[in-house]
Parts: structure tokens; C-alpha cells; sequence
């Protein structure tokens, strides 16, 4: 068996088309844009490009784009400070604060100022914590990214047994969350798990979601599986250069598998996608529209 290779590109662009569309209709009821704002503190090269492509494709979306950019100097309290400008500024739905940030700064202070109704990361606690109870909530992109690749290729998620690799907030916390609100099965592994292999070929569906070059091989995967790999791995190439791979070492589990996606070009540009969607769906709430009706 060869798998079908998911084109996560081609998916975003579908999505990114259609909430152009929406925002469209968003602004015939509300009589406004949808608008996102993204601060970027220091100069990490990688948040830098990442910023970028997020201004211009919500901009192609014809939402409202800002960026604040701050020093790497910038202390706790200046952040707090700008967090608490853009919660009270009626023009913004969506607050981004890239990570990772300096030092100096306490990442779960800035996540839970944010405004839980503009957490478009949906990394806020109370986001969370709705998205575990299973009610309606702002949920971080790159799970949502997932889940929308396994529907869009055709994968029977409902009674699926389902292994998530990671156990992060921004990652396999909240996939594990829409996996069983979908009705998977679901088991979270982690670094702690044992015999991950054995775990791993239980799964009809396998996110990975580690940060581990190829750790997941093609006979850990049963045959027939839906694998999606969130990993970003940046590595040597054999031209002296650098290269990106993902978690799952590709081609041995392509053999074996029904779906996969690549790395790059799976998940990766789901994630400013679903971003659009989060924004979108923040300024619905906030005008007390149904996203679902536009
Ligand atoms: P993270 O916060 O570092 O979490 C990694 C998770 O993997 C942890 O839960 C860790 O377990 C687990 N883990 C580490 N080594 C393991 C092992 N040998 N066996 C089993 N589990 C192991 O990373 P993250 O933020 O979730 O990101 C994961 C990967 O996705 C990274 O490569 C990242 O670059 C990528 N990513 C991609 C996107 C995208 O847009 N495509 C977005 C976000 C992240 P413990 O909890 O026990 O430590």
C-alpha cells in the first residue's frame, strides 16, 4: 500500500478562499473588518517570517492586519501593558503574541492577560478548559489545522481508536480534546510512555506531535492509519544546507499507511489558515453573530 498524500497547501488555500468569502458577508452585518493583531517581541529570524506570512494572508483574507513589534528588551509589565491596550481596543478581535518569548518574560503571565473572547491562539485557560468540557471555544489552530486535514481526507474519526504524541498545551492537549469530541478513542502518549511502538500500532489514527526527527517509524504504524505529523524538525542536509522534517519518518510509513501528510506542506500551512478562521470567529461572538450563518 502506498498512502494518499494529504496536501495540507492545497487545503489552506481552500480555507483561506473561503473565509474571504465570509469576512465578506461579516462585513455587509457588522458594518466592519475582522481584525488581528500579532506582537513580536525581539528578533528571532523564524517568528520574523512567520509574523510576516500571517500579515499578508490575513490581509489576502481582507481582514484588518497589525503588527506591533517590541524589543527583545521589553519587560513583563511593557507586554502586560500593550496586552491590556489591545483587549480595550474595540477595533481588535484577535491578539497574537508570537512565541517563543525572551526570557524576562513569563509566558503563562502574557497567555492568561490576553482576553479569553480575542485569545485567537486559544490558549488561554478558559479556552482551554471549554474545550475539555466540550463547549464552544476559541481552540488553538494548529489542533483545529489537524482535524480539518482528517476531514477533508475522508477519515472515519468517530469510533477510531486515536494516539496523540505530545502532550503539549498548544498542540496535543487540545488535538486529544477535538479527537474525543469527534468520538475517538483517544490516548495521549508522552515521554514518559512505554513502549510507544506498541501504542502507536493500536492507532487508526496517529498525530505526532514531539519535536524528534523521524522518531515514528513506518512499523510502528498499523496498516491502513491516518497519520498527520505536526513535527517541525529543522536538520543538516546532504548539500551542506538545512532541511525540514517531521516526526514521522515519511517513507517507511507511507508504505503502510492510508493517509499521510508531508512534512513540509501538511500541517504547517494549516496553521495561519485556522488562524483567519479563529479570528473570524472571535469578531462573530463579538457581534453576536453565528459564524456558522455567513
Ligand atoms: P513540546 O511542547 O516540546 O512538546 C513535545 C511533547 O512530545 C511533550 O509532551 C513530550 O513529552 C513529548 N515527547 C518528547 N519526546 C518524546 C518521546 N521520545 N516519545 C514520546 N513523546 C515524547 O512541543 P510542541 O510545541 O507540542 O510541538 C511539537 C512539534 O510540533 C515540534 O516539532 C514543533 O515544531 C511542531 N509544531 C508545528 C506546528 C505547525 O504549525 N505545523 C505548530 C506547533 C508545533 P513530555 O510532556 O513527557 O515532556
Amino acid at each position: 500500500m502506498t498512502a494518499t498524500r494529504i496536501d495540507g497547501k492545497a487545503v489552506a488555500a481552500d480555507l483561506r478562499a473561503e473565509i474571504a468569502v465570509k469576512v465578506k458577508a461579516f462585513e455587509a452585518r457588522a458594518r466592519r473588518l475582522p481584525g488581528l493583531t500579532v506582537v513580536l517581541v525581539g528578533e528571532d529570524p523564524a517568528s520574523e517570517v512567520y509574523v510576516r506570512n500571517k500579515g499578508i494572508q490575513t490581509r489576502e483574507a481582507g481582514m484588518v492586519s497589525n503588527e506591533i513589534k517590541l524589543p527583545g528588551t521589553t519587560s513583563q509589565a511593557e507586554l502586560l501593558a500593550v496586552v491590556a491596550t489591545l483587549n480595550a481596543d474595540p477595533a481588535v478581535d484577535g491578539i497574537l503574541v508570537q512565541m517563543p518569548l525572551p526570557q524576562q518574560i513569563d509566558t503563562q503571565a502574557i497567555i492568561e492577560a490576553i482576553d479569553p473572547a480575542k485569545d485567537v491562539d486559544g490558549l488561554h485557560p478558559a479556552n482551554a478548559g471549554r474545550l475539555n468540557q466540550g463547549i464552544e471555544a476559541l481552540t488553538p489552530c494548529t489542533p483545529l489545522g489537524c482535524m480539518i486535514l482528517l476531514e477533508k481526507s475522508g477519515v472515519q474519526i468517530a469510533g477510531a481508536n486515536a494516539v496523540v504524541i505530545g502532550r503539549s498545551i498548544l498542540v496535543g492537549r487540545p488535538v486529544a480534546a477535538l479527537l474525543l469530541a469527534a468520538n475517538a478513542t483517544v490516548t495521549i502518549a508522552h515521554s514518559r510512555t512505554r513502549d510507544l511502538a506498541a501504542v502507536c500500532r493500536q492507532a487508526d489514527i496517529v498525530i505526532a506531535a514531539v519535536g524528534k526527527p523521524e522518531l515514528v517509524r513506518g512499523d510502528w504504524i498499523k496498516p491502513g492509519a491516518a497519520v498527520i505529523d505536526v513535527g517541525i524538525n529543522r536538520v543538516a542536509a546532504d548539500s551542506g544546507k538545512t532541511k525540514l522534517i517531521g516526526d514521522v519518518h515519511y517513507e517507511s510509513a507511507a508504505a503502510v499507511a492510508d493517509v499521510i501528510t508531508p512534512v513540509p506542506g501538511g500541517v504547517g500551512p494549516m496553521t495561519i489558515a485556522c488562524l483567519l478562521q479563529n479570528t473570524l470567529t472571535a469578531a462573530c461572538y463579538r457581534e453576536k453573530i453565528d459564524p456558522k450563518s455567513l
